[in-house]
């Protein structure tokens, strides 16, 4: 027998990774009802390397969960080094927009402390639940969501808003039929195992002609070793071997002899993990009571290791304006909510957008000396980002510090 088990909030946000709990916390931060449902349960992997670009870990900082993420025991980087035409150049991570290091936390570390944070601040926190469907009024405004529990019993919630946060193959983003606004070739593969077993002194990039591989440090002295190439190229090398390592294997040997040679000391700890045919592509991020964060919203390639950061950025433009739109202000009702709303979805296109253009033109894989000096513009776009963000003030700071 159908058995809805039903409750009513201010926002009902799908989905509790990096977008959709970072989104939870500051809207709890800022005094609002907020449930986040998943259908995962934390702590639990997702497919994705990890390493935080300073402009994310400056988020962590500014809301106070830098710590914890240290906490977890995954290393500080402070360094970072590039290998290419036979030399390597090794950087220190610079004190700048109130950091001096970057992190590469496990997705199942990172993630639950983004969900403990937000139920901490006062969110509600379900898992187990997917949603199949939203729900609306008859004026065809989104009113809530529908789906089940693992136990296969009805979930509705009802809500003033429903947020995706869902990832790029969002079931939000096509039950509210947001439109894609811009679309991108998906060109581009990622690749990735662990290893243990040798020192990781920092971030190391590995790029090649049709290939960027490199290091992320992370938890208990182990690091992810990833590639990046087109994706014919990764399908061209896995038809060739009997199996996913071995191709694996073969594109670090050819891409990365250097990282090749010094991983026949190391000890591999998981089994290659990848994605191919990333889009680059932006969704309408709004529309009558519903929003989209996160890759649900904007899905750009992982050669620029930036979703985690994008996602941290998005979240807080999404819950200022979210506050703004419940708590009616500028204006009254429905003119201060489609401001709010045309608020958010213009200010993350235009932050989003030079990296956005930098992660095409790398996904593309154009001849060395061009990839090279791509990278060195996402290295000043990054800092510039950090600085944007460092400077705006934090949602629910003020309540935060008065209890
Ligand atoms: C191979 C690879 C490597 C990457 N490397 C990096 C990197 O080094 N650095 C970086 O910054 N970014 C990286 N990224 C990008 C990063 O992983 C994403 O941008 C980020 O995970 C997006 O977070 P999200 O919260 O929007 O979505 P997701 O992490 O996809 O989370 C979506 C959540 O929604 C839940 N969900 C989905 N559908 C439903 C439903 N119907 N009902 C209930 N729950 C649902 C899922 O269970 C999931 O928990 C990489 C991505 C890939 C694929």
């Amino acid at each position: 027998m159908y058995h809805a088990n039903r409750s009513r909030h201010e926002v009902v946000i799908v989905g509790g990774r990096v977008a959709g709990s970072a989104t939870a916390l500051l809207l709890a931060r800022l005094g609002h009802d907020v449930v986040v449902v998943d259908r995962a349960s934390f702590p639990s992997d997702t497919l994705s390397t990890h390493s935080i670009a300073r402009s994310g870990v400056v988020q962590l900082n500014r809301w106070g969960l830098l710590d914890a993420v240290l906490d977890s025991g995954v290393p500080a980087i402070r360094q970072i080094t590039f290998h290419a035409d036979g030399e390597s150049v090794t950087r220190q991570v610079k004190h700048r927009a109130g950091v001096d290091l970057v992190v590469a936390p496990r997705r199942n570390v990172l993630d639950t402390i983004l969900v403990s944070a937000a139920e901490l601040a006062g969110a509600t926190v379900r898992t187990g639940v997917t949603v199949s469907g939203v729900q609306r009024d008859d004026r065809g405004r989104v009113v809530g969501v529908h789906g089940h529990d693992r136990g296969g019993a009805g979930v509705e919630i009802g809500a003033r808003f429903v947020i995706g946060a869902d990832g790029l193959r969002s079931r939000v983003a096509r039950a509210v039929g947001a439109s894609l606004t811009e679309l991108r070739h998906a060109n581009g593969a990622t690749q990735y195992a662990y290893y243990a077993g040798i020192p990781w002194p920092g971030i190391e990039f590995y790029p090649a002609e049709r290939a960027l591989a490199g290091i992320f440090p992370t938890h208990d002295g182990q690091a992810c070793i990833w590639i990046c190439t087109p994706t014919a190229d990764a399908k061209a090398v896995r038809r060739r071997s009997g199996t996913r390592v071995e191709a694996f294997d073969t594109l670090l040997s050819v891409s990365a002899p250097g990282l090749a040679a010094r991983l026949r000391d190391a000890r591999r700890t998981s089994p290659v993990l990848g994605v191919l045919r990333q889009p680059n592509q932006l969704r309408q991020a709004y529309g009558p009571g519903w929003a989209l964060v996160g890759d649900a919203g904007y899905h750009r390639d992982a050669v620029t290791g930036y979703g985690i950061s994008d996602a941290f950025r998005d979240a807080e433009l999404l819950a200022v304006a979210l506050d703004r739109a419940l708590t009616g202000h500028p204006g009254i009702g429905a003119a201060a909510e489609a401001f709010a709303m045309a608020q958010y979805q213009r200010e993350r296109d235009h932050a989003l957008r030079g990296i956005f253009e930098i992660t095409c033109q790398l996904a593309a894989y154009p001849a060395m000396p061009a990839f090279i000096e791509l990278q060195k513009r996402l290295s000043v776009e990054i800092d510039c980002a950090a600085a944007a963000l460092a400077d705006r003030p934090v949602p629910g700071e003020r309540l935060l510090a008065a209890t």
